[in-house]
């Protein structure tokens, strides 16, 4: 099974995309926290990464596909995965597309959360990441029980150095040119899943959970 998760920079992505894919089984594939890891860790991707996501644009489409497609060709993703920030642009949705037709598989289901541009920027603005996780959290909305520690694992919480204001605006700007055109293709499709992302996370969870086929 093969589940996109679609939608804004600060729309719920993530913390959607790892909840359902720890309830289905399957792994959650993040291409921002791919990147992010390989740049932690100075390798050559993350290397070359770097300049582009300091400025809020996409990475090459060859970088970005030839790793999801190596990550997708993994033993532990024969049953499928989630993948949360992938594709972002229609070269990359034809390329997996092609990539999964030439194996007999195709992409079941297309979630895209809406949320308000007004509800992405406060989202984004008082997000904190957990470095060891990624598991995110807000300032004011969802703190953590110990400042500067993730509930979840513990971990050090740090703010991306791209959700400042100035890289917010470009991400924001670049989704709307490259990757809100993928709402079109998914829905001719008939792939797309609209679910209204504003509100707390359990309940957009229930939303999304009514929405699949067969999931409720
Ligand atoms: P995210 O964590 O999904 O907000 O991604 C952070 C940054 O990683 C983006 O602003 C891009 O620079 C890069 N990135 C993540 N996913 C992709 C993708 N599918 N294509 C190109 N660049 C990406």
């Amino acid at each position: 099974m093969y589940i996109i998760f679609l939608g804004a920079p600060g729309a719920g992505k993530g913390t959607q995309a790892g909840e359902l894919a720890r309830e289905l089984g399957l792994e959650h594939i993040a291409t921002g926290d791919l990147f992010r890891q390989a740049l932690e860790r100075g390798t050559d991707l993350g290397l070359k990464a770097k300049s582009y996501m300091e400025k809020g644009v996409l990475v090459p489409s060859q970088i970005t596909i030839g790793m999801v497609l190596e990550r997708l060709s993994a033993p532990d993703c024969t049953k499928g995965a989630i993948l949360d920030g992938f594709p972002r642009n229609l070269e990359q949705a034809e390329a997996l597309d092609k990539a999964l037709r030439e194996q007999g598989k195709a992409i079941d289901n297309v979630v895209y959360i809406k949320v308000s541009e007004e509800e992405l920027l406060k989202r984004l603005s008082g997000r904190w990441i957990c470095r060891r996780c990624q598991a995110p959290c807000h300032a004011t909305d969802s703190p953590p029980r110990v400042w500067g520690k993730c509930d979840k694992c513990g971990g050090e919480l740090y703010q991306r150095p791209d959700d400042n204001e100035v890289s917010v605006k470009k991400r924001l700007e670049v989704y709307l040119a490259e990757t809100a055109p993928l709402i079109d293709y998914y829905t001719q499709g008939s792939k797309l899943i609209e679910i209204a992302g504003e509100g707390g996370v359990a309940e957009v969870a229930k939303r999304i959970k009514a929405a699949l086929p067969g999931e409720r």
